[in-house]
C-alpha cells in the first residue's frame, strides 16, 4: 500500500496517513517472547513470511479504505479509513520491534535486508513503557492537531477574520505589499510557540524508543535508512550541497538584487533576504516572485495551459497522453482497471481529497491515480509525475511486500520528476500539442522559472533535518531551538527574519513536517537525483540538445535502463539501484549544475559587480 504525494504541502489524506504513522501505539506488549529458547533460522523465515502476508492483507484493506475515504468523504468513510489504517500501522509497529529478536540469527542476505528494513521502518519508536508510549503518541497527535487547526487571527475579537494556511499562502504568493507580507508571515508563526514544550518532551521520549531498538537517537535512526553509517551519509549530503552551492549563490544574489529594486532598503544589498519576501511562507519555492525578478517579457515562450484549454483536452485524454509517454519508452500500458477505477475529475455530487496521488492498492496490478485534473500545464506535468509512481509500483510488484518500495525514500519522488523534466517544448511539438518549439532565446525564462522552483528549494530541503538531527542528538539544546533554526536557515538559505525571533517563539513548528515528525532529507535528495537521472537517460536517448531541451520520449533504450532500476525496488541498497540506471554508485549534483549552466552564465552577467553571498 503506497500513496504518494507530489509536493511537500500536504492535504487531509497525507495528514491522516502521516498522523497514523506517527501515532503508533504499541505499548501493549502482547507479543513478548513467551518461549525462552533463542529463535532459529526457521523462526526468522516464518516471521518474515507472516510479516509479508500481513502487509499484503492489512495493507490492501487499509488502501481500499483510504481510497473510498478519499474519493467519498463522509464521517463513516473517515472512521473506516482510520480503523483500517490503525490496524495496519499497529501490526507493522509490532513487527518492527520484534525484528530485533533475530539480530543474532543466521539468515540469508535477503532475509537480513528484510529484517533491517522492518527495524528501520518507523519514523517514531514509542518507548516500551506503556505510560511513556501513550504520552508520546498523545504529544504527536496534539502537535499535529495544533498545526492542522493553525490560524492567524489579526483581530482577536473577530474570529471570522482568522486566516488559515491556504489564505496565508495566497497572501504570500500574490501580495507585493511588504508590510502586509510581514504581518502575514508573523501571523502564521503565531501557531507554533504553544508546541514548544510538547516538542521538547516529544524529542526525549522518541529518543528513549529509538534507544531501546539500539539506535543512538531518532535522527541517527532516520539516517540509517540510507544504507550507510550516519556520519558517512551526512558527509554525502554536505558534498552534494557543496556541488550546487555556487549555482544557488548566483540565484540568491540575482533575486536579492531584483527584490531590492522593488522593495528598497528592507532588502539588504549584501545580507540575507528577508524571509517573508520570497513568495512562500517558508521561502522554499520562489516561483511566485517570477514576475518581480524576470527580465522584460521573460517566460517559456509558449503557454501550454492556453493550448490545452483551446483544444478542449479532457482529463482522460491528458492521462492517455501521459501513458503514451511511458509506452514510448517500451513500458507496458496501464491495465484496464486503472482506467475503470482511477479518479481523474472532481465529482460534483460529493467531497473528495483532490490532492494528486498515485496508488497501488493490492501490491500487484490494481494501480490508480486520484487527481482533480484541470487542463493546465501544471496538471499536465503532474500527470506524468504521478504515472511515474504507478510504473515504479508495478515494476517492483514481483517482490515480497517488504521490498515493494523505492530504493531509498528519495527515489519514488525523483522518478516522477525525472519524467516531468522530459515534458519539454520539443516533446510537445512531437505529440502535436505545440506547432513549433520556442527559440533558444526564450531559454532563460524557462530556466529561471524552473530554478526558482527547484534550485531555490535545495537549501530548504537540507535545513529541516540539519536542525532535527542536531535536536535529536542534543547538539541543539531545548533552550536554543529557535536560535538553532535561524542559524541553519541563515547558513544554508541565506534568509533571515526582519524582527528578532527569540526563544519565546518556536518557528520550526510552523512547518508541517516538524510537528508531524516526517523526515525531510528525501526531498533534497529527490531534487538532486532527478537531474542525475535525467542527464543519464538523455545521454542514453542520444540527445544532442541542451539538457533542458531534451526529452527521452520515444527512447526504448532509456526505458529499459529505467525499468532495470525500477524493478529492483527496495531489494538492494540504493547504490546498486543507482548504478543500474546511471552506471555510478554515487549521487552526483553536477547534473543540476549542467542543466542550469546557461542560466548560471546569464545570472553571473546580471550580478556582475554586485555582492554575492551574505
Ligand atoms: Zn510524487
Amino acid at each position: 500500500m503506497t500513496t504518494r504525494h507530489p509536493h511537500a504541502p500536504l492535504t487531509a489524506l497525507a495528514f491522516a496517513l502521516a498522523l497514523a504513522v506517527v501515532v503508533v501505539s504499541c505499548g501493549g506488549g502482547s507479543d513478548d517472547e513467551s518461549s525462552g529458547a533463542p529463535p532459529t533460522p526457521a523462526d526468522a523465515e516464518a516471521f518474515l513470511a507472516e510479516v509479508n502476508d500481513t502487509m499484503l492483507r492489512l495493507g490492501t484493506a487499509s488502501a481500499q479504505a483510504a481510497w473510498v475515504y478519499s474519493t467519498y468523504i463522509t464521517v463513516d468513510t473517515e472512521a473506516l479509513n482510520a480503523r483500517a489504517n490503525q490496524a495496519y500501522i499497529d501490526a507493522m509497529a509490532r513487527y518492527a520491534k520484534e525484528a530485533a529478536r533475530y539480530d543474532a540469527v543466521e539468515v540469508t542476505p535477503e532475509q537480513r535486508r528484510q529484517l533491517d528494513i522492518l527495524k528501520l521502518s518507523l519514523e517514531l519508536v514509542t518507548p516500551s513503557d506503556p505510560e511513556l508510549a501513550e504520552e508520546v503518541t498523545t504529544l504527536a497527535s496534539r502537535m499535529e492537531a495544533t498545526y492542522g487547526r493553525g490560524e492567524w487571527c489579526p483581530e482577536p475579537n473577530q474570529p471570522d477574520a482568522c486566516l488559515d494556511i491556504e489564505e496565508i499562502t495566497e497572501i504570500m504568493a500574490t501580495s507585493r505589499d511588504e508590510a502586509r507580507l510581514s504581518e502575514a508571515w508573523e501571523g502564521w508563526h503565531t501557531i507554533s510557540p504553544q508546541m514548544r514544550e510538547d516538542y521538547a518532551r516529544f524529542v526525549e521520549l522518541a529518543n528513549i524508543g529509538a534507544g531501546e531498538l539500539g539506535f543512538a537517537d531518532t535522527g541517527a535512526m532516520w539516517l540509517l535508512k540510507y544504507d550507510m553509517p550516519a556520519e558517512a551519509f551526512t558527509a554525502e549530503v554536505d558534498r552534494l550541497w557543496d556541488q550546487v552551492r555556487p549555482l544557488y549563490l548566483s540565484l540568491h544574489a540575482y533575486v536579492r538584487m531584483k527584490l531590492r529594486e522593488h522593495y528598497g532598503d528592507v532588502v539588504p544589498a549584501d545580507g540575507p533576504i528577508p524571509a517573508h519576501l520570497l513568495g512562500n511562507i517558508w521561502a522554499q519555492d520562489w516561483s511566485n516572485v517570477m514576475p518581480l525578478v524576470a527580465g522584460g517579457g521573460a517566460g517559456p515562450g509558449y503557454d501550454l495551459t492556453d493550448i490545452l484549454e483551446r483544444r478542449n483536452t479532457s482529463a482522460t485524454e491528458m492521462v492517455r497522453i501521459g501513458e503514451r509517454f511511458y509506452s514510448s519508452l517500451g513500458l507496458a500500458p496501464m491495465p484496464d482497471t486503472f482506467w475503470e477505477r482511477s479518479l481523474f475529475t472532481q465529482p460534483e455530487d460529493r467531497a473528495v481529497v483532490c490532492h494528486a496521488s498515485a496508488w497501488s492498492l493490492d501490491f500487484k496490478e490494481d494501480l490508480r491515480i486520484k487527481m482533480c485534473i484541470d487542463p493546465t500545464a501544471e496538471d499536465f506535468s503532474t500527470i506524468h509525475h504521478e504515472l511515474g509512481h504507478n510504473y515504479y509500483q508495478r515494476a517492483y510488484n514481483h517482490l515480497p511486500p517488504l521490498f515493494q518500495d523505492s530504493a531509498n525514500q528519495a527515489f519514488h519522488e525523483a522518478i516522477g520528476d525525472t519524467i516531468a523534466l522530459s515534458v519539454t517544448p520539443e516533446y510537445l511539438v512531437e505529440i502535436g500539442l505545440l506547432d513549433r518549439a520556442p527559440e533558444a532565446s526564450d531559454d532563460i525564462g524557462l530556466l529561471l522559472a524552473r530554478a526558482l522552483e527547484k534550485v531555490a528549494f535545495l537549501p530548504f530541503g537540507l535545513v529541516i533535518d540539519q536542525w532535527r538531527w542536531d535536536v535529536f542528538s542534543g547538539a541543539i539544546p531545548r533552550t536554543e531551538y529557535n536560535a538553532g533554526w535561524w542559524d541553519r536557515r541563515l547558513r544554508y538559505q541565506g534568509v533571515a527574519p526582519i524582527t528578532p525571533r527569540g526563544e519565546e517563539f518556536f518557528d520550526p513548528g510552523a512547518k508541517y513536517h516538524v510537528p508531524a515528525n516526517y523526515s525531510y532529507t528525501r526531498y533534497f535528495l529527490a531534487h538532486i537525483l532527478q537531474f542525475q537521472f535525467h542527464r543519464e537517460l538523455s545521454e542514453i536517448a542520444g540527445c544532442d540538445t541542451p539538457l533542458h531541451r531534451c526529452s527521452i520520449y520515444g527512447s526504448t533504450e532509456a526505458g529499459s535502463r529505467l525499468d532495470a532500476m525500477l524493478r529492483m525496488g527496495l531489494s538492494r541498497p540504493w547504490p546498486d539501484a543507482l548504478e543500474a540506471l546511471t552506471g555510478s554508485r554515487e549521487m552526483d549534483a553536477t547534473a543540476i549544475v549542467d542543466y542550469f549552466a546557461p542560466l548560471k552564465a546569464w545570472l553571473d552577467q546580471q550580478i556582475e559587480g554586485q555582492p554575492v553571498g551574505w
